[in-house]
């Protein structure tokens, strides 16, 4: 079967995507490798998406955008895309589990926490080191926890993580914060917080779960390694330091820059019937509410495309 569009990622871009396209009754499949959502999945609040509800979570905001996609008729399912054939007027998606033909592809793929890049940290992720406080927070009850990052996600993730840990310390590499001002002045008033500055992590330690973190004074070039309190054997590090785009499948295909996907402002990228939409493209604000435009103007295109390539 050929679909009208498939849309690549299942976050806010992918499922406003998919609202638009059903809506315009075009044959949709929404493809997503793990679960709906993507970052906002793990955001404890969005108070900024216009009509948000007060305390609104990530998750329920999800909830309610999936609902209405499957309302219309979008067909969705999980899958992990290996590769793409996107020159011919029939695109192919070959994935884990099946393969899909489509008239034109929407990349709603995202991005990705970015890693430290420190030794010790790939080992012990899933061991005391973690990207997502609202998947994590509840195993450091009582604990003592480091947040690394010093702009939104850090600072409202490490306010988040002081309804669980003892103490939450914001490690950032510069004397004053990235994050919203209104953000700081919440985060600043909440006594689990406190805050390292000028500060990077250069080393996890620990023998199967993190135990020491080695912190670097990018001033003094001083380096002192923190210890977990002796009877708690271990504690918290979550990292927040941005984000990468996950466009790897698309590279050489698809025109980028630093590693995000080009578009015109109406969401087409260098290849005929092929859109992007998100926070995986070259844009100025990444945010669930820029997200859920580039998604509806992106399907409107791939309408639009649809009816002159295969209509006319
Ligand atoms: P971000 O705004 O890019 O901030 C990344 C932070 O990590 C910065 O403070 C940066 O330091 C630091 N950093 C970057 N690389 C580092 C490294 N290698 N080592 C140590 N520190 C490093 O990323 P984000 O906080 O994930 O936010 C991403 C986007 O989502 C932003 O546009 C943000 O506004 C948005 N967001 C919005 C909300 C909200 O509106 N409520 C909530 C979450 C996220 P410097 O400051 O020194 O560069």
């Amino acid at each position: 079967m050929i679909y009208d569009v498939v849309i690549i990622g299942a976050g806010p871009a992918g499922l406003a995507a998919g609202l638009y396209a059903s809506r315009a009754r075009l044959n949709t499949l929404i493809i997503e490798k793990e679960g709906e959502g993507g970052q906002i999945a793990s955001t404890d609040e969005v108070a900024n998406y216009p009509g948000s509800i007060q305390d609104a979570s990530g998750p329920s905001l999800v909830a309610r955008m999936v609902e209405q996609v499957d309302e219309f008729g979008a067909k969705r399912v999980i899958d992990e895309i290996k590769s793409v054939e996107l020159d011919g007027k029939i695109k192919v998606l070959k994935g884990a589990n099946e393969e899909y033909q489509a008239k034109t592809v929407i990349i709603a793929t995202g991005a990705v926490p970015r890693p430290i890049g420190c030794p010790g940290e790939k080992d012990l992720t899933g061991r005391g080191v973690s990207y997502c406080a609202t998947c994590d927070a509840a195993f450091f009850e009582d604990l003592e926890v480091y947040v690394v990052g010093g702009g939104d996600t850090a600072v409202e993730e490490g306010m988040y993580l002081t309804k669980f840990a003892r103490k939450v310390t914001v490690v950032h590499r510069r004397d004053q914060l990235r994050a919203a001002k209104s953000i700081q002045e919440k985060a600043f008033k909440n006594e689990k917080m406190a805050f390292m500055w000028d500060s990077v992590v250069t080393e996890l330690k620990g023998d199967g779960l993190l135990e020491s973190i080695v912190v670097k004074n990018v001033k003094t070039g001083e380096e002192k390694e923190i210890f977990a309190d002796e009877e708690d054997g271990t504690f918290g590090v979550f990292v927040f330091i941005g984000l990468d785009p996950a466009t790897g499948l698309f590279t050489g295909l698809v025109d980028m820059e630093n590693g995000y996907i080009k578009t015109d402002e109406n969401m087409r990228t260098n290849i005929p019937g092929v859109f992007a939409a998100g926070d995986n493209r070259v844009k100025s604000l990444r945010q669930v509410v820029t997200a859920t435009a580039d998604g509806a103007i992106a399907a409107d295109q791939a309408e639009k495309y649809i009816s002159e390539t295969f209509e006319a």
